[in-house]
């Protein structure tokens, strides 16, 4: 017997598959979609088994092991992996990788962390021949009462017993996988769902379209409509996938779950352990849990049989994988998925995509609407403050009308979010005197003030440096943090006024837990205010919050993306919607020095659909997405001479092979050196371009061989930096 192995060949974006021969020892357990373990040069690598044939003509190396018991990738999965490479134009390795838990991937040395409990039953002996002291007489009790005790049980009653008892051959050892998370039952919370809710549940359970975008308002009750969604499906004996985007992943949402849907639900997020997610994954791929929530690798959840895949806050940029190959969006994979399950896709927002409302239009998309929050209460008030007119008169970052409704909050011993949009922004050091911005030697990028360790450090290498303190261009010690960072806002919010602050950002919460801690803490009102980057935008639902501020509403408006002003409006909308979620009613301020900007002027006005049409206008007119599609060409390389010219020869080669496409660049990247790479990038447009991935396959095999320059491809992209 001979299996056909895809091994990963240490990034060298080479797919191949290698025979080896099967020793006999293996082939029954020989199937295709298990992980082994081959020699390969003077290596051993994991690969997946691929193909299995009865011989071969030249003599082969033998599988050295199998390395788990279960069929790592099953025949969907397997037939996935070949769609999205081909889609995606990446390595079908990649494909599977990207599919798997850490402990999964068929790497060099990868460990299987698989935890068994210890447990001990009565061998077949019979013991009513046999004599034991007290304590042996009581373990041997124990077992004949449970049957099969567990090791701590019997360690209790006596040690040394329990060894005599092991080695006069009285009990066996048995070994049972523990997982490492527990999930406890549901309380069966289940709400009555109003009218409007109960319409949805019904038009999508009435019609047979495979894509639902529910345009709901922030509070309408979508999560509900979810809910009950899945219920329909586990009462057919389906499983269900939950997407969310990571940062509204919080403890708050999986409980909810958990309380509706108790053992049934795994939950996949970046603060489990490599060990829990492995867990998580076997429950899953064994069918103990049905209904999988998680961030967005969540899509590749080894379900069996899918009956429904929720896409929650469908607009959210983390479901596009931007920094690796395959660059998928979890949307398009999940209607892959939906066809080969039969199944509907339901994509959820306050603000969907331009895309999707756009197909929703067409009919492409079938459009439910939830216009409505569920307490009967309008959305919250929104005012905008004009920074303009508050120069100096206003108190540090936050205007009169702020800090006074923060003020009145406060009095009536009710809550407070504060968003500091730190999108596209990020807090910098210069020298007063001449005007010297520090950059990081490796990256063509800013360095960040990090006042905990008092260091400057580079966000994209690690580079990391003592804070300076004379500027290094004209020797002065003038060297200023310019930076309004979480931290600076929170020292001067406590000279303003007398509350307990929350600060909750990447910093604060990268601890394991306590982003959990600090939500409860909150819920338990330990806190008045909430103060926090984008993390505390999303999902989160306190009923004593009234106010919410936003301190900056342009950092996010003002970057060289055409999709800036989408990405605040929705932004914007979603932290708007954190206030008055229950019986009070909500406001919310929002300051910037951009009154007038349509973002700003519709999110003042709550109204999705205007925003709609007024950036569907600017999208026709620039030749942008949902008009046009767009293909992304990074070039990078150490040498900037040397890849400059070939981007020039990708241009012109683009430029005669492909027909009705516009070509944009190359031109320097955003991110224009990191690591000492340099970047430039080539943008395609086109309504159509039929032979578009044969051509850049062709460019990208022409390239793979050489290792001073590498091509990134990516489409439908949704950050080119
Ligand atoms: P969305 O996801 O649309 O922002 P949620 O599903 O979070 O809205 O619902 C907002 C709030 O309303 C939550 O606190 C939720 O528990 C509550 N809620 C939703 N549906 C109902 C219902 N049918 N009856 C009572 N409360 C509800
Ligand atoms: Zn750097």
């Amino acid at each position: 017997m001979v299996a056909g192995v895809l091994v990963e060949l240490s990034n060298k974006n080479i797919d191949k598959i290698f025979d080896y021969n099967v020793p006999k020892n293996l082939e029954d357990k020989m199937k295709i979609g298990i992980r082994v373990e081959v020699p390969f040069g003077r290596q051993t690598l994991d690969g997946f088994v691929l193909e299995i044939k009865d011989f071969s003509d030249i003599e082969l190396k033998d599988i050295l092991s199998i390395k788990d018991h279960d069929i790592i990738l099953n025949n969907e999965l397997l037939q996935l992996g070949k769609a999205l490479s081909k889609e995606y134009l990446a390595t079908l390795i990649s494909c599977y990788q990207v599919m798997l838990p850490k402990a999964l991937k068929a790497k060099i040395n990868s460990k299987n962390n698989i935890i068994f409990d210890t447990f001990y039953r009565l061998n077949n002996v019979n013991i009513t021949k046999e004599k034991f002291n007290d304590s042996q007489r009581r373990i041997v009790d124990c077992c004949l009462e449970k049957e099969c005790v567990s090791r701590e049980e019997l360690k209790a009653i006596s040690l040394s017993s329990l060894n005599t008892l092991l080695k006069r051959k009285i009990l066996v050892e048995e070994k049972r996988e523990h997982y490492r998370l527990t999930y406890s039952d549901s309380k069966l919370s289940k709400k009555e769902l109003t009218i409007d809710q109960k319409k949805v549940v019904e038009e999508v359970i009435n019609t047979n379209d495979s894509v639902y975008l529910l345009y709901g308002v922030t509070g309408s009750g979508k999560t509900e409509v979810y809910m009950e969604l899945i219920e329909e499906q586990l009462k057919l004996g389906k499983g269900c996938i939950v997407l969310v985007p990571e940062i509204s992943l919080t403890p708050q949402m999986v409980h909810r779950f958990q309380e509706r849907f108790g053992k049934s639900i795994a939950a996949l997020h970046s603060a489990l352990s490599d060990g829990e997610k492995y867990d998580e994954w076997r429950r899953i791929a064994r069918g103990e849990a049905s209904i999988v929530i998680g961030a967005r690798s969540a899509i590749f959840a080894p379900i069996t049989n899918i009956g429904v895949i929720i896409v929650d806050e469908e607009h959210s940029e983390s479901y596009k994988q931007s920094d690796a190959n395959p660059r998928y969006h979890a949307v398009d994979v999940a209607i892959m998925r939906s066809r080969y399950h039969h199944c509907k896709v339901i994509l959820g927002s306050a603000t969907p995509r331009l895309e999707s409302f756009a197909r929703a239009e067409k009919g492409n998309y079938h459009l439910l609407k939830l216009l409505n929050r569920v307490n009967g209460k309008p959305l919250p008030k929104v005012t905008v403050v004009d920074l303009n007119k508050e120069v100096g008169k206003n108190f540090g970052h936050f205007s009169n009308a702020l800090i006074s409704a923060i003020n009145s909050r406060l009095e009536r011993k009710e809550q407070i979010i504060l968003l500091l949009n730190r999108r596209g922004y990020s807090p910098f050091i210069t020298c007063r005197n001449c005007g010297h911005t520090i950059k990081c030697p490796n990256c063509d990028i800013t360095l960040t003030y990090h006042k905990s360790s008092n260091t400057l450090r580079c966000h994209y290498c690690g580079y990391a440096e003592k804070k300076l303190v004379k500027c290094p261009n004209c020797g002065e010690e003038s060297i200023h943090d310019l930076g309004c960072g979480t931290e600076k806002i929170e020292e001067e919010l406590h000279k303003l006024i007398d509350a307990r602050i929350l600060r909750m950002d990447y910093d604060t919460t990268s601890r394991k837990g306590s982003h959990q801690k600090m939500i409860e803490a909150f819920k338990n009102h330990e806190y008045d205010i909430l103060l926090g980057t984008q993390i505390v935008a999303k999902g989160l639902d306190f009923s004593l919050v009234t106010l919410v501020g936003v301190i900056n509403a342009d950092t996010s408006l003002n970057l060289p993306d055409f999709r800036s002003s989408e990405n605040t409006f929705s932004l914007l909308n979603q932290v708007a919607g954190r206030a008055g979620r229950s019986e009070h009613s909500g406001e919310v301020i929002i300051q910037t020095y951009n009154p007038n900007h349509y973002a700003i002027r519709y999110t003042q006005e709550q109204d999705y659909l205007k925003f709609y049409k007024y950036e569907m206008e600017i999208r026709k007119k620039l030749k942008y997405p949902p008009y046009f599609y767009l293909t992304f060409i990074r070039i990078s390389g150490k040498d900037l001479e040397f890849i400059s010219l070939e981007a020039a020869k990708i241009k012109k080669s683009i430029e005669k092979n492909l027909n009705n496409i516009i070509v944009l660049g190359p031109t320097s990247c955003t991110l224009f050196k990191i690591n000492n790479i340099f970047r430039l990038g080539i943008l395609i447009k086109y309504k159509r371009c039929d032979n578009l991935k044969l051509f850049l396959d062709k460019i990208l095999s022409h390239y793979k061989s050489k290792s001073n320059i590498k091509i990134d491809i990516d489409f439908n992209p949704s950050q080119m930096l």
